[in-house]
């Protein structure tokens, strides 16, 4: 089966953008009868729009499945949310991005801030350089 590398611009999707799209596994044996979620995206360099590995970590065949496929692997549907959350920040303002990367760290909860306090103390810079601006 050969894919059809300019699949996305039919469909009229943005070359600047990314989407997520059902893929078939790999056709091997040892491999979960399972429809995955990866990454389509335009990939300049190879003139070419490609799907990466499903978002739970399979290789895939490449090229998605027809629009409005069921996804079948839990794995991936677990992870979709994030994805999506993470693809519609595409073109949010630094200070939306900064929201929802807080909001994420406090759900990792303290654990996270005892092992990379780096990354804390960074990110109170951030705040602060962000923050509402003295008059
Ligand atoms: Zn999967």
């Amino acid at each position: 089966m050969s894919v059809d590398v300019h699949y996305g611009d039919k469909q009229g999707l943005d070359r600047t953008r990314r989407y997520l799209v059902p893929v078939a596994r790999l056709p091997l044996p040892d491999e979960p009868d399972l429809v995955h979620l990866a990454l389509y995206q335009w990939l300049p360099q190879f003139d070419a729009w490609a799907t990466g590995p499903s978002i739970c970590g399979r290789s895939t065949t490449q090229g998605p499945l027809p629009d409005g496929t069921a996804i079948t692997c839990p794995a991936c549907e677990e992870h979709r949310p994030d994805y999506e959350r993470h693809l519609a920040g595409h073109g949010q303002s630094p200070e939306q991005q900064l929201a929802e990367v807080c909001r994420l760290l406090s759900q990792w909860g303290p654990r996270l801030m005892e092992t990379q306090p780096v990354l804390f103390r960074k990110l109170d810079d951030l705040l602060q350089l962000s923050g509402p601006k003295e008059p």
